[in-house]
Formats: structure tokens, C-alpha cells, sequence
């Protein structure tokens, strides 16, 4: 299997950074790369702040946090994906922006780099596709916030080879998580159960079912959730939210995964959630 030694990440907003996070304390170099030179410097911020707090409280050796930030390098600069051994590409969630990326990260890097996508929903098979190297692109989701969540989703490609496979799988586990493999089918594994539980919820409180606390309460200590399905929703992003459900109707035909009106007009009136303060609850 290929020695993963120096990992560059492509999008260094909420997943790229907590993914940044995670690799240098595994003893991996890191290169963060942006556009923005301000989504580089939050990014440093935000790496700093979450690693002197795990300091404070005795999760990790003050040692492990300067050794680890050492190993941070953050650049708008992509020649350093050159030596790569591997790449996670984590900007938005957007297709075309997606695909040329992969594009040109085939033509940047060593024949024999691996290609990851943090993506929740896009097709690893079209991203493999920009490439000529479709046995080496992979999904790899993180979860967020990265530094915390257990799993990473590791989603092959028709073409995604056994040792790709195995390389993330292994490198997942030395970064402390828990890999679990999908198919390359929409919405992968989580999102595809995760997606359709909000949709219903959102059903349940179109119909009146339950109100919005009675619904949240009877999924967080019915089902044992951390949370209820109406509160995730306003963390994720409605908009996210009605993305993905999308991305399913449009994936399976089936009407199953057809999106709650009410999720559309929340949508349409940019009630997405905390980022806009207002949801299924008011943030103000
Ligand atoms: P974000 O908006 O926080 O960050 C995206 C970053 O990508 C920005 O800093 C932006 O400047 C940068 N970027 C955009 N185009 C670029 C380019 N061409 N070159 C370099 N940098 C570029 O997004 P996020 O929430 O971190 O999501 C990233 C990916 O992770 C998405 O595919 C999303 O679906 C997936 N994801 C997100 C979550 C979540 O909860 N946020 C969870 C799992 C997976």
C-alpha cells in the first residue's frame, strides 16, 4: 500500500480546516489550500483556538498541539499539491466547481496521488471521470465537526481500486476514526437515511402532526438522537438540507424522496437555519 506521508486539502472552510485539524495531529504533513487568503487565516484561527481548548482540557499534551501546528502549512499557493501523497478536496458543494478542480489536480499531481472528495452528494463516478485516473478518486466524508465525529464514509467509485480503498480505510483509522464503506449510489449511506428522517419531520410539522419541540423531543428520547431531526436541520442548513433531498429525487425517481413543500418555502424565503437565525426556531 502507498505510505501516506503529506496530505494537501482543497477548501480550507468548516470541513477543510477541522480536516486539517485531525491530519497534522496524526503526524501528517498538511498543506491547506484557498482561494480566499481570509478563509486561510480563520482557518489558522479556528485550528488554534480548538487545539489550545483540547490542551485545556487535558485531551492532548501541549507538545502535541505545537508539533502539530508546525506541520500546517496554509497557502493560496497550488504547487504544493505537486508532492502529494494524497488530496482531500473539501470547497463547496457545487458540481462544475467540483469537477474542475479534480481537472486539474490530475494534471498538478503524481500519477500515483490519490483523490479524495469530501462531497455529501456528488457522484464520485462524475468526479473520477475528470481524471485519468478513476482507480484512484475516492469519497472520503468527514463529518462535522471533524475533530469530534467518529466516522468518515468512504465511498468507492465503479472504478475506485481495492488499494485505494484500503489506503483511506487504513489512513482513516490512523486518524483516529472509524471508516465505513459506501457504493457510489445517492446520498451514500448517511445522508441517504439521515435526509429522508428531516423530510418527515418537516412532513410531520406541515401536517400538525406534532409541533416542532413535541416532534424533536420524540426523535431525541424515543430514538436516543442527540438531537431532534427539526434542530439538525437548522444546524446543517436548510438549504443543504433540500439539496441533498434533491440530489435523491433526482437519483432515484422515486417519490419517496420527494422534498416537504414546506422545506422549499422555508428555502425560498432564505429561513435556512442558524447561519440566517431563523428556522424551525428563532435564533435572534
Ligand atoms: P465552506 O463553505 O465552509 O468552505 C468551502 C471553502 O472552499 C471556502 O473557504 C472557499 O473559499 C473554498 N473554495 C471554493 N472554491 C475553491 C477553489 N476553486 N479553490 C480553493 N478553494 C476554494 O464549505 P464546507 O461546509 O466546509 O463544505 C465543504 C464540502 O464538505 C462540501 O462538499 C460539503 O458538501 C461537504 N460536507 C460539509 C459538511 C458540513 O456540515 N459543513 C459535512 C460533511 C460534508
Amino acid at each position: 500500500m502507498p505510505d501516506i506521508k503529506k496530505i494537501a486539502i482543497i477548501g480550507a472552510g468548516t470541513m477543510g480546516n477541522g480536516i486539517a485539524h485531525v491530519a497534522s495531529q496524526s503526524g501528517y504533513q498538511v498543506i491547506l489550500i484557498d482561494e480566499k487568503q481570509d478563509a486561510l487565516d480563520r482557518a489558522r484561527k479556528t485550528i488554534e483556538k480548538n487545539m489550545i481548548r483540547q490542551v485545556e482540557k487535558r485531551s492532548i499534551p501541549e507538545y502535541r498541539m505545537t508539533d502539530a501546528l508546525k506541520r500546517i502549512t496554509y497557502t493560496t499557493d497550488w504547487n504544493g499539491v505537486a508532492d502529494a501523497d494524497l488530496v482531500v478536496e473539501a470547497v463547496f458543494e457545487d458540481r462544475v466547481i467540483k469537477t474542475d478542480i479534480f481537472r486539474r489536480l490530475d494534471q498538478m499531481t503524481r500519477k500515483d496521488a490519490i483523490l479524495a472528495s469530501n462531497t455529501s452528494s456528488i457522484p464520485i463516478g462524475e468526479l473520477a471521470a475528470a481524471t485519468t485516473r478513476a482507480d484512484k478518486v475516492i469519497g472520503m466524508h468527514f463529518m462535522n465537526p471533524v475533530p469530534m465525529m467518529q466516522l468518515v464514509e468512504v465511498i468507492c467509485g465503479k472504478d475506485t481500486s481495492d488499494e485505494t480503498f484500503r489506503t483511506v480505510e487504513a489512513l482513516s483509522r490512523k486518524m483516529g476514526k472509524t471508516p465505513a464503506k459506501s457504493q457510489d449510489r445517492p446520498g451514500f449511506i448517511a445522508n441517504r437515511i439521515l435526509m429522508p428522517l428531516i423530510n418527515e419531520a418537516v412532513y410531520c410539522l406541515q401536517e400538525g402532526v406534532g409541533t416542532r419541540e413535541d416532534i424533536d423531543t420524540v426523535i431525541k428520547l424515543g430514538l436516543a438522537h442527540p438531537m431532534g431531526p427539526l434542530t439538525l436541520a437548522d444546524l446543517i442548513g436548510l438549504d443543504v438540507c433540500l439539496n441533498i433531498m434533491n440530489v435523491l429525487y433526482d437519483g432515484f425517481k422515486d417519490e419517496k424522496y420527494r422534498p416537504c413543500s414546506l422545506l422549499v418555502k422555508m428555502v425560498e424565503e432564505g429561513r435556512l437555519g442558524r447561519k440566517t437565525n431563523k428556522g424551525f426556531y428563532d435564533y435572534q
